[in-house]
């Protein structure tokens, strides 16, 4: 293979970008925090796992397969970052009525299909927090007598009783203390719940006896414990968002330090992707008010546009969200579209296209059988062309310097279309915007509350027409106003070709 760029992962622990070195060969074992179920997604938690499937993908461009889990937290995941206050989950229930086990069935579909709108590959597993309620009693047993104390709370870890703690947060174990509710007799700030007893009289509708009595998880310890289990107590690669570097990451590492009795802290990696924020701040699901996927796409956004928009920021950056932002997202991949479909129209031979197809829906066909089988037959000068694209894509992730290199390749001229169909292929296994599926007419969702068909928005450009054909101008713009307040604008002379578009503001 002519690309062998070294790939290089900024690390949160060490605070820089350092040589990816797996600790096996061909597999890398990659766990990535995963939502609290307790409401739909927002679409920063997406940009999370866009961050995540763009590292897997890249991993796998690179030749290694990955056994990547991500946890559902069902339980456990109070209403701040602190040890005070509700759980999430209980807090929903009550509030809506419904049982927590339904709740958390219906959102863990919601994000789910969230996942399989923005063509995130699937996990290797999906592991849920009351699913290992067994396990995390037996890995607190193990940890409890030295590192822990208990209080009429629950079961606490004591975070002077591990080297370093708060290392990958670089806080003093006194430092972040004002973000931490205190809960009466915790020895230090920073300690946290590993335990959460019920209070007497009170009866959670998820609830477990325990040898320190009936009550549930403390949230950091289903990811210290699942993440064992599945990829060992030593592992390649840990993700989450910026917000989990300060408390919850710092939390996993002091129990992976104490169940282990080294200074090991389970992952080699500990990434995160910055935040998606909007002009009024951060994204909140706890606060509401936040936008969801679902209602991008009932305003007439593709799902892919939002993976666009997320691409084009490097993962570490903060990414502002707007209409705007999404409505210019929608505009490149329509261009994206358009350019891949005149390409499949040109091109002499598809037939590998089907072959492709189908190792991508069958689970057992690899990453690298796919890539070979789109590659096969390109010349070494086509090949060439991967070159940057890959080492844009080692360089961290650098995917912001990838995509204009797609862009790119597309229109050149000089290079026959069968060529650049496949190399839009093959870089697309990487970025994931499923180019070769998608039709530009996809692009074109109606809103769920438009107040017109779009029969009825050709009848008016038709109509227009004539209008504008006859010289009569009044009647033409007063179409154009009549579509405008239906939220339709009308793109006169739009080098796309389109007639129309959904105005997002
Ligand atoms: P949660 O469901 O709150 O546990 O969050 C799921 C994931 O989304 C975590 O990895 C968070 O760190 C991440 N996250 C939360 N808010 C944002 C945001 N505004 N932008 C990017 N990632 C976020
Ligand atoms: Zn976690």
């Amino acid at each position: 293979m002519i690309q062998n760029a070294p790939l290089v992962l900024y690390n949160s622990l060490t605070r820089s970008a350092d040589p990816f070195v797996p600790i096996s060969d061909d597999m890398v074992r990659l766990y990535s925090c995963g939502p609290t179920v307790y409401n739909f997604a927002h679409l920063g938690n997406l940009r999370a796992y866009v961050f995540t499937d763009t590292l897997r993908r890249t991993l796998n461009w690179k030749g290694y397969a990955v056994n990547h889990v991500i946890n559902i937290t069902d339980v456990g995941h109070l209403t701040s970052d602190a040890d005070a206050g509700d759980d999430k989950m209980e807090a929903a229930a009550a509030k809506t009525g419904k049982s927590i086990w339904d709740i958390a069935a219906f959102y863990t579909t919601a994000f789910k299909s969230n996942l399989s709108d923005l063509n995130i590959l699937p996990p290797t597993i999906w592991s849920t927090a009351t699913d290992h309620i067994q396990d995390m009693i037996a890995y607190a047993e193990k940890i409890a007598d030295k590192h822990c104390y208990s209080l009429d709370t629950g079961l606490y870890f004591d975070s002077s009783t591990v080297a370093d703690y708060g290392r990958l947060a670089r806080a003093g174990t006194d430092e972040g203390e004002s973000r931490i509710d205190p809960v009466e007799g915790k020895r230090h700030a920073a300690d946290f719940a590993i335990w959460r007893a019920s209070a007497p009289g009170e009866q959670r509708q998820m609830e477990w006896q325990s040898p320190w009595g009936p009550g549930a998880p403390g949230w950091h310890l289903e990811c210290s414990v699942m993440s064992m289990k599945y990829l060992g107590t030593r592992f390649d690669i840990h993700t989450g968002g910026i917000d989990h570097r300060e408390i919850h990451h710092c939390n996993e590492i002091a129990q992976n330090q104490a169940y282990t009795g080294t200074d090991d802290t389970g992952a080699n990696w500990w990434m995160h992707n910055n935040f998606l924020v909007d002009r009024g701040g951060k994204m909140s699901k706890s606060k509401g008010g936040f936008t969801t996927l679902q209602s991008l796409i009932d305003r007439g956004v593709h799902p892919l546009a939002y993976r666009l928009l997320c691409l084009s920021a490097h993962y570490r950056s903060e990414l502002e969200f707007s209409g705007e932002s999404v409505a210019a997202a929608l505009t490149r991949l329509k261009r994206l579209l358009m350019a891949v479909g005149t390409l499949k129209t040109k091109a002499k031979d598809t037939a590998w296209l089907r072959v492709v197809r189908e190792a991508r829906d069958s689970k057992g066909a690899s990453f690298a059988y796919q890539r070979g089988v789109i590659e096969a037959g390109l010349s070494k000068a086509a090949l060439e062309v991967l070159t940057p694209f890959d080492e844009a894509i080692a360089a961290d992730l650098m995917v912001p310097r990838a995509l204009p290199l797609l862009e790119e390749i597309v229109g050149l001229k000089s290079m026959p279309a069968d060529d650049r169909l496949k190399l839009v292929a093959s870089m697309d296994l990487v970025l994931g915007l499923n180019l070769i599926d998608t039709e530009r007419a996809d692009l074109r969702i109606r809103p769920v509350d438009a107040e017109i068909s779009e029969d009825g928005i050709a009848a008016r450009i038709e109509e227009r027409q004539q209008a504008r054909a006859a010289k009569d101008f009044a009647t033409s713009d007063k179409i154009r106003d009549d579509l405008k307040a239906l939220g339709v604008e009308l793109m006169d002379g739009d080098p796309l070709g389109w007639e129309w578009s959904i105005s997002l503001d």
